[in-house]
């Protein structure tokens, strides 16, 4: 359970708080925790109202895209319709131009002819006045039977060339009025000409229209991507948000429960205490009550009592239990009663990293604060040795319980300050019953760099 903590703790880096805190530091690890939870959950809603800003964002740029395509499908619409325009222009133009040319054709059929009926009008006219006529005309006037046939023959040549002058006029009228025809429809050319070029020009800005629609689209279109990708950024990070949020939420229902184990282990040390001084107690009784036979016995016997009676028959009874010293309230309490018999310092040019504590019989020994066993295990040199790791307002700190007879905290558990964890031995590089302690401020290092003197932290 704690590996999964500090897994979880590298996991998602938010510094869970330690796990090896005393009582205080775990409540305050706790409130720490929801501290985090409810930054995490406002960050949360803030990065919620984010996505929908942007949301909003997305639906006005979409709307204003919407609008503008439809503005393009109507000039698109536009545009269609002034095609057809300039398309019906065009062909009236053609239409236009082939009827100039029609004319045109009229025109030089009627000038060529024109021509011609002059010349003849003038060749006629020529001879009538060299000769008095041509031949026919002398045939006519000499085929005359009397003089007033004559005149009136001679009034019929007259009248002849008269007819050749009205023909000749009314061709020149025909003319002057297929010119005045074309000069019109000349005219009709040009005005279409200029109603197209118009249609071109409304054309041309109905295209211009459509271009800069088409380019607010894309600007839209890019803006709204670049919405889109940072309302993803933010959904992502709403969903890691919610995965911190629901890593705390366990970590501080593993924090309680770490709480719980701890108030457990609280309760076991105090009953473990209780039944050891009933124990010393029920010993004491019963030694008082054989120093009292003893006494009497010696009385019988008339010889001479001395005070160093009751502590001689005290060593031949059974192995005493002593009672393990009563918890301090300094940081620190005192692993196990007895004296001190070796102190820390330089000892057969050895550096001595703890205290020897000294006692006969059974003796406790237990946590110096509330932390967690790090190590429990046989070592050659310390013996049977106990590690436990402790967090003190932040802080870690090592204690070190070695050559114990046994052992009675296993890896990984979580000990109360006084809570019993072996019992005084001989055990591993050790010459007679003592208790080995040593406490390092930081971890336990070969070097044992980070030792400090135990006399200084716990009660003497
Ligand atoms: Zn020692």
């Amino acid at each position: 359970m704690k590996k999964n903590i500090i897994a979880m703790n590298a996991t998602i880096m938010i510094g869970l708080g330690s796990i090896l805190a005393a009582p205080s530091a775990y409540a305050e690890s706790i409130s720490d925790l929801e501290q985090k939870k409810a930054s995490i959950q406002e960050k949360r809603s803030g990065v919620e109202a984010d996505i929908s800003t942007t949301s909003e964002k997305i639906n006005k740029l979409q709307n204003k895209q919407l609008s503008a395509e439809e503005q393009i499908a109507a000039i698109e619409a536009e545009i269609a319709a002034s095609t057809k325009k300039i398309d019906a222009k065009n062909a009236e133009i053609t239409q236009t131009k082939e009827d100039i040319e029609g004319l045109k054709a009229e025109i030089k059929v009627l000038q060529d002819r024109i021509a011609k009926r002059n010349d003849v009008l003038k060749e006629r006219a020529l001879s009538f006045q060299e000769s008095g006529g041509d031949l026919n005309y002398v045939e006519v006037l000499f085929g005359s039977s009397s003089f007033s046939d004559l005149i009136d023959r001679v009034g019929a040549v007259a009248a002849i060339a008269e007819a050749d002058r009205e023909i000749l006029k009314q061709h020149e009228l025909d003319k002057k009025e297929l010119e005045e025809k074309r000069k019109s429809v000349e005219k009709k050319l040009a005005s279409l000409e200029v109603a197209k070029a118009e249609l071109l020009q409304i054309q041309k800005q109905q295209k211009q229209q459509k271009q800069q629609k088409a380019a607010l689209v894309k600007k839209l279109k890019k803006q709204t991507k670049k919405e889109e990708d940072s309302k993803m950024g933010l959904e992502e990070e709403k969903a890691n948000l919610a995965a911190q949020e629901k890593a705390i939420k366990s970590a501080i229902n593993l924090e309680k429960n770490r709480l719980a184990e701890l108030e457990a282990a609280r309760k076991k040390a105090a009953a473990e205490a209780k039944q050891r001084a009933a124990q010393e107690a029920a010993a004491q009784a019963a030694q008082a009550a054989q120093a009292k036979k003893q006494q009497s016995s010696s009385n019988s016997n008339s010889s001479s009592s001395h005070s160093s009676s009751s502590a001689t028959s005290s060593s031949q009874a059974p192995a005493s239990v002593s009672s393990a010293p009563a918890v301090s309230s300094g940081t620190f309490t005192r692993p196990s009663s007895g004296y001190v018999s070796s102190t820390m310092g330089e000892r057969w040019n050895k550096k001595h990293a703890g205290v020897d504590i000294a006692a006969g019989g059974t003796v406790p020994v237990v946590a110096a604060a509330d932390g967690i066993v790090s190590r429990s295990y046989l070592s050659s040199s310390y013996g049977n040795v106990v590690f436990v790791t402790h967090n003190i307002n932040g802080q870690t700190w090592t204690t070190v319980y070695a050559h114990l007879s046994s052992r009675q905290a296993s890896n990984g558990a979580v000990v109360a300050k006084g809570q019993q964890i072996g019992i005084m031995g001989n055990t591993g590089h050790s010459f007679g019953q003592h208790l080995h302690f040593e406490l390092h401020k930081g971890e336990w290092n070969y070097a044992k760099s980070n030792a400090v003197n135990p006399l200084n932290y716990i009660p003497n």
